[in-house]
């Protein structure tokens, strides 16, 4: 069983480990490199981007976590967390420091100038059957991407689910409904690579 991380500094971490363990994962949560090195795959979830950038520099992480994305650690990130696997934000604020890991430009808030929150049904590439309702809050959406990042999803014409290579993103939250089909996905990513790398 693979045992999958949620960074656990700021943000809705509790409803992540609840989601992973109904995917069929071992889910704990991630404060300090030690437990870091622990995991087969990371949950990085919504919450504010900013907060949890400077709460990775605090703990130490920023570092050692992007080390691992680059090696190839599955990750998956949902809103804040999309924005924190961007190498490239559009409007960050002058603290904000990111993983990266997907060769994409983020812009932050961009649907949450209209509405602050919302929920629409999203068709995900790779993922049969009804569409997924997708919890939109503050929602950043991705503005363009590079040649290696297949898009999984667009909401009004805005890219909003990405994946490159074993690096998953979300502009919504899929932790906050009983539907766990997006993080069946990234859990079957985490077998794949540990069935890959051992
Ligand atoms: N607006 C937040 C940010 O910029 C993201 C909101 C969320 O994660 N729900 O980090």
């Amino acid at each position: 069983t693979p045992v999958v991380g949620v960074l656990a500094l700021q943000g809705d971490v509790r409803e992540h480990l609840i989601a992973l363990a109904s995917a069929d994962a071992v889910a704990r949560p991630v404060r300090r490199p030690e437990e870091l090195a622990d995991v087969d795959g990371l949950v990085i979830p919504g919450g504010e981007s900013t907060t949890i950038s400077k709460l990775a520099a605090l703990f130490g992480l920023l570092e050692p976590l992007r080390a691992r994305v680059r090696a190839g650690m599955p990750v998956y990130g949902t809103c804040a967390g999309l924005i924190m696997l961007a190498d490239k934000i559009l409007d960050p604020r002058s603290e904000q420091e990111t993983f990266g890991g997907i060769d994409m430009i983020v812009r932050r808030n961009a649907f949450g100038r209209q509405n602050e929150s919302f929920e629409a049904a999203v068709a995900i590439a790779g993922i049969d059957g009804a569409p997924v309702e997708g919890v939109f809050i503050r929602a950043p959406w991705v503005e363009s991407v590079g040649a290696s990042v297949e898009v999984l999803a667009e909401h009004e014409g805005h890219i909003v689910a990405v994946r490159q290579g074993n690096a998953l993103a979300t502009s919504f939250h899929p932790e906050l409904t009983g539907d766990h089909r997006m993080h069946e996905l990234f859990v079957g990513m985490v077998r794949g690579h540990a069935a890959a790398g051992s």
